[in-house]
C-alpha cells in the first residue's frame, strides 16, 4: 500500500513532530523563545504510536522525529525506540539542535535511531550564541563527533544560510567534509509569517554557493529516484558531501516525497500550506486506525502541486518549530 497525490508523487517519508517546544531561540525561528500556546498539549505516546502505525501501514518507510526540539520530550528514548520497533519502519531519523547529542548519541543509536541531522549554523562560538541564544557551539561540534563514533548510518549538518550572519563561514563548513564522512547542507532561509523583516535582510540564494563549488571541482551527485529536494555535491578529496536545499528553486516541489504530522495531531501536506488537517480525534483508540488511514489517503490526494512562497505566501506557518521544518 502507498500514499500518492494527484500529481504522481508518492509519499514514503513522514516528518513527525514530537513537540512544538524548544529550548533554543534561533533568530530565524523562535527569536523570542518558545511561548506555550493554549490548547490540548502535545500528542500522548499512545496517540503518537497510533499515528506512526497508520502511516507505516500506508507505506511510510522513513520517519523523522522533529519539533520544536524533539529530544526535550519526556521519555524521548522510549518513544523513539517504540517507533523504531514498528516492523515497516526501515529508517528512523532525528533532527536536533544537538544540545544533548554529545552525552546522548550512544543511547539514541541504541534506541534505534539510524540517521541524524544536526543544526549547526555557525562554527564560531560568538556567532552561534548570537543565533541560538546558547553558548554551546563547541558542545554541538563534539556531539557530531560522538554521533560518528556511535555509528549512525548518516550524519548531516544543517546550516541555515544567512547573508551578513554566517555567509562568510562557507569555506570553514566545506573544510569539515574533508576528513569527516558527513553531509554539510546549506538550507536557504525561508520566509515565515513571523519574520518577514528578518527574511528581507538576510535571505540569499544558496544555489549561488553551489555554482561556486562547481568552479572548484565539485560535481553534482545523480539523484536517486526517491531522493528528496537536496542537491548534493561531491569532491574526490573530500570524505563528506555538500548539499543545498533551495525551496525557492523551480523544481523544489516536483520531488516532494514527505508529509508532516504536527505534535497536535494535524496532517500538513506542505510546509507552507494554508491549513493543517486535524486528525487527533481519530487517534483515540486502536480501532480508529482504519478510518485514520482512509482520511490520510483522501487528504493527500488533494495536495497542491507547489507552494506559493515566491508570491510571499507563507501559508499559516508562523515559524518552522510549529510544524517541524
Ligand atoms: N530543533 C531542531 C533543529 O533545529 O534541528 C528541529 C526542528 S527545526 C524547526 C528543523 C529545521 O528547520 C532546522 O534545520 C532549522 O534550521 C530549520 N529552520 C527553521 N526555521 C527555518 C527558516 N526560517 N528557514 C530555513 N530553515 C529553517
Ligand atoms: Fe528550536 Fe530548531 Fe527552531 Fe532553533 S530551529 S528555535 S533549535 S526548533
Amino acid at each position: 500500500m502507498h500514499i500518492s497525490d494527484g500529481f504522481g508523487r508518492r509519499f514514503s517519508y513522514l516528518r513527525l513532530s514530537l513537540t512544538d517546544a524548544c529550548n533554543f531561540r534561533c533568530s530565524y525561528c523562535l527569536p523570542e523563545g518558545y511561548k506555550k500556546c493554549g490548547g490540548p498539549g502535545p500528542l500522548s505516546n499512545e496517540e503518537l504510536m497510533r499515528a506512526a502505525r497508520a502511516f507505516s501501514d500506508l507505506g511510510i518507510a522513513k520517519i523523522r522525529l522533529t519539533g520544536g526540539e524533539p529530544t526535550i520530550r519526556r521519555n524521548f528514548d522510549v518513544t523513539a525506540a517504540s517507533i523504531a520497533a514498528l516492523p515497516k519502519v526501515k529508517t528512523l531519523a532525528l533532527t536536533t539542535n544537538g544540545y544533548r547529542l554529545r552525552e546522548r548519541a550512544v543511547s539514541w543509536r541504541k534506541a534505534g535511531i539510524d540517521a541524524l541531522n544536526v543544526s549547526l549554523d555557525s562554527l564560531d562560538p560568538d556567532t552561534f550564541l548570537a543565533i541560538t541564544g546558547h553558548d554551546r557551539c563547541i558542545e554541538v561540534q563534539q556531539g557530531i563527533e560522538a554521533a560518528l563514533i556511535a555509528g549512525f548510518s548518516s550524519v548531516k549538518v544543517n546550516i541555515v544560510y544567512m547573508k551578513g550572519v554566517n555567509d562568510h563561514e562557507v569555506d570553514r563548513f566545506i573544510k569539515l567534509t574533508q576528513d569527516l564522512p558527513i553531509s554539510v547542507r546549506f538550507i536557504e532561509l525561508m520566509e515565515t509569517g513571523d519574520h518577514a523583516a528578518f527574511f528581507r535582510k538576510h535571505h540569499a540564494p544558496v544555489l549561488d554557493v553551489a555554482r561556486q563549488l562547481t568552479k572548484r571541482g565539485w560535481t553534482q551527485r545523480i539523484k536517486a529516484a526517491d531522493a528528496g529536494p537536496s542537491l548534493d555535491y561531491v569532491h574526490p578529496d573530500h570524505a563528506g558531501s555538500i548539499g543545498f536545499i533551495a525551496p525557492y528553486s523551480e523544481d523544489f516541489c516536483k520531488t516532494c516525497n514527505r508529509l508532516r504530522f504536527s505534535s497536535q495531531g494535524d496532517l500538513h501536506l506542505c510546509l507552507f500550506g494554508t491549513f493543517g488537517i486535524p486528525m487527533r480525534r481519530f487517534l483515540q483508540a486502536d480501532d480508529q486506525i482504519p478510518e485514520l488511514k482512509q482520511r490520510i489517503v483522501a487528504a493527500v490526494r488533494r495536495k497542491s502541486p507547489r507552494h506559493f512562497l515566491h508570491q510571499g505566501e507563507t501559508g499559516q506557518t508562523h515559524n518552522l518549530s510549529a510544524i517541524g521544518g
